[in-house]
């Protein structure tokens, strides 16, 4: 079976109203609607969740969360369970973006929420990436033990409801020092694949691998095409109908 290219909106702490998350996603499903080589997954803010739901219809576009808490339910103040959000509709939740580790996630605490994930039977975006590149490769083995760290303790059959996302820090966000190129994005996107290897033997290779750091509408199909990822995760270029539909579609001509 063929497939689809996976292309998932981080829309972060964006927009301000719900009004405004309502009627961007209703013009994003416009186009994902259409596209029958892309499953696209929108990821509003977590207050929205619920609401945003209600508008999916059918299967090319659905709803994740940027983050939850891994115990199902405590005196957690302030925090939203991964199975909570599973039970509002949520079906992918990113864990371990760099914001988020930049705040103080441990690996540790991101391994504890990818076994939640699992369990809860959500799809588990893991993000990963390097600060900086140095000269000597050091990044190189900084991503491995990250992943390593993440998904220790996940089984093999648990393996279908993982991706990874390679971020690369200095590449994401506006103050991005500049783009990663395709040839960056796929040197790690091929580690990616080596360790899960080494993990998993070929078990490993059905855990999808995404690009993310300023895609935009001119960039996002050499990614694809080059670094052989299986899709991308987009951070402001989601925020923009206009622009993610172009990524989209995109993404649904590349065979
Ligand atoms: C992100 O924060 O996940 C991201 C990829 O951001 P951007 O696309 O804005 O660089």
């Amino acid at each position: 079976m063929k497939i689809k290219k996976l292309i998932i909106g981080n829309w972060k702490m964006y927009p301000a109203s719900l009004k405004d998350a309502k009627a961007k996603f209703t013009a994003i499903k416009k186009v994902a609607g259409k596209l029958a080589n892309v499953q696209t997954v929108i990821c509003p803010p977590l207050v929205y969740v619920s609401e945003i739901k209600k508008f999916v219809s059918g299967r090319r576009i659905v709803v994740g969360a940027q983050n939850a808490w891994f115990e199902t339910e405590g005196a957690f103040t302030g925090e939203v369970s991964i199975a909570m959000l599973a039970s509002v509709g949520a079906e992918y939740v990113i864990v371990g973006h760099s914001e988020r580790r930049a705040i103080g996630e441990s690996d540790e605490l991101i391994n504890k929420k990818v076994l939640a994930g699992v369990k809860a039977g959500m799809t588990i975006v893991l993000c990963v990436g390097e600060r900086e590149r140095d000269p000597d490769g050091v990044y190189l083995k900084f991503i491995t033990e990250q992943i390593k760290e993440a998904l220790h303790g996940v089984q093999k059959k648990e393996l279908k409801k993982i991706v990874i996302a390679y971020e690369p820090i200095w590449a994401i966000g506006k103050n991005a020092i500049h783009p990663a190129s395709p040839d960056d994005a796929l040197e790690v996107s091929i580690l990616i694949k080596r360790t899960l290897a080494d993990l998993y033997g070929k078990d490993g290779s059905v855990i999808q691998v995404l690009y993310g750091g300023s895609v935009d509408s001119k960039n996002a199909w050499e990614f694809i095409l080059k670094s052989q990822v299986n899709g991308l995760l987009v951070g402001r270029a989601s925020l923009d109908p206009k622009i993610f539909g172009e990524i989209l579609k995109s993404a649904d001509t590349i065979k």
